[in-house]
């Protein structure tokens, strides 16, 4: 069974192991509202299949995610599905802040307490909101040609909405990728704990598809009781209220830019990364 729509691809490679990829190469894999929501779907309709035991994330073309596309705008292509959210039409920051609780932290949520285990496969680049495609998996396979970054300091937010930085790079690390803009190649980020496995990038399919393989094998409800637990020591640890306060912040950020350039994001951000990257 595969199953296609505008931005999603679903395939089943192997016995108990759905392969969900970002199909939209043309835009580095660029996050419409539209392309969030088919990929809800996507992983929604994986974690209801009895037959699937183990979810991988991949994607098509060089980059893994570019980030958000921002001239997609933000309107939600069909009900929320993550938030009983109020205020989507809303002026000021109320309509925007509904649309980040949804479609950003509020799906992010959803797909981080899918009750299988999920795999995300990274090659070349994943900017700012391709994080928070990444971030939300249990486990980061990365492409020897892998890089991440989160530079939108330089828009006046904080990061992306998905705000793991402190638990996913430890929080000095963090705070250097965010203050200065930089790039965090696959072989730091393993040394972080962000990846848990380096492969030449020719070999990401296969290496990624033999790890669900492998965890496929074993019985769904111990992989999901153990899932589980990890994430709730992670909420123990007070990640879901970093998230919120973080969320909360980011759209201070958003606001703050509103009334200074009457644009969510600074438009000074573009000039500053691109003299960031010839330091
Ligand atoms: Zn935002």
């Amino acid at each position: 069974m595969t199953e296609t729509t505008a931005f999603i691809r679903r395939e089943n490679p192997a016995e108990g192991v759905a392969r969900i990829v970002l199909a939209r190469p043309e835009m580095r894999n660029a996050q419409s509202p539209e392309l969030l929501y088919q990929l809800d779907a996507a992983l929604a309709a994986a974690a209801h299949d009895a037959a699937v035991k183990v979810i991988v994330l991949a994607a098509d073309g060089p980059d893994f995610s570019s980030g958000h596309d921002l001239k997609a705008g933000f309107a939600l292509p069909c009900e929320p599905v993550a938030t009983i959210a109020s205020g989507l039409d809303e002026p000021g920051a109320a309509g925007h802040y509904a649309f980040e609780c949804e479609a950003y932290l509020g799906l992010c949520r959803r797909w981080r307490d899918i009750p299988k285990p999920t795999i995300a496969s990274a090659q070349g680049r994943t900017i700012a909101g391709g994080l928070m495609l990444l971030w939300p998996m249990d486990i980061i396979v990365a492409a020897d040609n892998a890089t991440f970054s989160d530079p939108v300091t330089a828009f006046g937010v904080n990061g992306v909405e998905y705000f793991t930085h402190a638990w996913e790079l430890g929080a000095r690390r963090a705070k250097e990728l965010l203050f200065t803009g930089g790039i965090l190649d696959a072989s730091e980020a393993h040394q972080l704990g962000m990846v848990n496995h380096i492969v030449p990038a020719a070999e990401l399919d296969a290496a990624t598809l033999a790890l669900a393989v492998r965890i496929a094998a074993r019985p769904a409800f111990g992989l999901r009781l153990a899932k589980e637990s990890i994430n709730r020591s992670l909420d123990a640890q007070g990640q879901q209220v970093a998230l919120d306060t973080a969320l909360a912040l980011h759209n201070l950020g958003h606001a703050h830019n509103v009334k200074q350039f009457d644009s969510i994001i600074d438009p000074r951000g573009a000039e500053v990364i691109r003299a960031g990257a010839q330091t």
